[in-house]
């Protein structure tokens, strides 16, 4: 699965987007055909999957923390 800039100019996939597509979703066959969606969009789904997938240097320094507290007590 790769995502590329769009080599030609492409309307966002995204439903009540107007922008052109800056982006382009490609899984060499997975799904139909390639989803392509503009930066707002990308931003918009990045924050979604933030969501369900935390990345691990967000989480790591909270955990520091709440270990070197119970180290103390
Ligand atoms: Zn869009």
């Amino acid at each position: 699965m790769q995502i590329e800039k769009c080599k030609r100019p492409t309307k966002c996939d995204f439903i009540g987007c107007n922008n052109l597509a800056d982006y382009s979703f490609s899984t060499k066959g997975l799904i139909k055909r390639e989803l392509s969606f503009c930066n707002d969009c990308l931003k918009g789904m990045y924050e979604e999957i933030g969501k369900l997938q935390v990345p691990k240097g967000t989480t790591s320094p909270f955990k520091l923390k709440q270990r070197l507290k119970k180290e103390k007590v």
